[in-house]
């Protein structure tokens, strides 16, 4: 049975680094115009919902902000629903100012919690050993997402997960992860617009994190060869994607055809 809602990752599906798939555009206007209820979710650390939104227009997809699902949201919820007002925010000014607009602010002293995403050139011995330390009296570690790496515009780049690990193993304690894979994200996602996860089918370039994530949760997963997929990675793989498939670009093609998910 072919899926009635999608969930979309955004690096590596709709574009790699500064430039759209091809073909990524058209597909989003066809699942548009034919009334599918799409979530995009994303892994990205770095950046704002505020600012994917304007970098996706820049490339012509049309997607509002809140449409836009990132781990720094999940985090703050988290974090509030602890009565946590502060944390220290390893991730980048921009991801931490909107984290600071959902009430968790950048404390350096007397929080519980430390807050690790993908901070980039940030991640320095002397911000890293902060954290340990504060780790080691008590705080609990959040990972916005513990991916290995993402593919940037020149190669492959360290994605947060490096830095969790790191800091796991040093203070001999385990992260609890936002993002893809877990179970709550999906589930957040899926209900934010109303939908069931046997009917819904995840797209990403990611085993790991889109399709052991998407299967988890209880729904389909589509892996696409462009981004960081590695044909290693998916031999490798404990989980099995739904269907594989070159791009996003044949998404239209498939679906007009009964094709996608035959067997689901
Ligand atoms: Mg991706």
């Amino acid at each position: 049975m072919d899926p009635e809602a999608f969930l979309i990752d955004l690096d590596g599906v709709l574009y790699v680094g500064e430039s759209p798939v091809p073909g990524a555009t058209d597909t989003i206007a066809y699942l548009r115009e034919n009334g599918y209820p799409i979530r995009y979710v994303s892994n990205t650390t770095r950046k704002s919902r505020e600012t994917l939104s304007r970098k996706l227009k820049s490339m012509g997809f049309e997607i509002p902000v809140s449409h836009i699902v990132t781990p720094s949201m999940a985090a703050a919820s988290y974090i509030r629903g602890k009565k946590g007002t502060g944390a220290i925010i390893l991730t980048t000014p921009e991801v931490s100012a909107e984290m600071g607009h959902e009430g968790i602010r950048h404390e350096e002293e007397g929080t519980g919690f430390v807050v690790v995403g993908d901070g980039g050139d940030l991640f320095t011995y002397s911000t890293l050993n902060k954290a340990f330390r504060h780790i080691l009296g008590g705080a609990e570690i959040i990972a916005l997402e513990k991916d290995r790496y993402w593919m940037g515009n020149d190669g492959l780049m360290l994605s947060a997960g490096p830095f969790v690990a790191a800091l796991e193993y040093a203070a001999g304690t385990s992260a609890v992860v936002m993002g893809k894979p877990s179970r709550d994200y999906f589930m957040h996602a899926l209900s934010s617009m109303d939908a069931s996860p046997a009917r819904t089918v995840m797209i990403g370039d990611d085993v790991v994190s889109d399709i052991g994530g998407a299967s988890t949760a209880g729904l389909g997963g589509i892996l696409v060869r462009t981004g960081k997929f590695r044909q290693d990675d998916l031999e490798k793989s404990p989980v099995l994607p739904t269907r594989v498939i070159a791009s996003i670009a044949d998404l239209p093609g498939l679906l007009a055809s009964g094709e996608l998910c035959p067997d689901r």
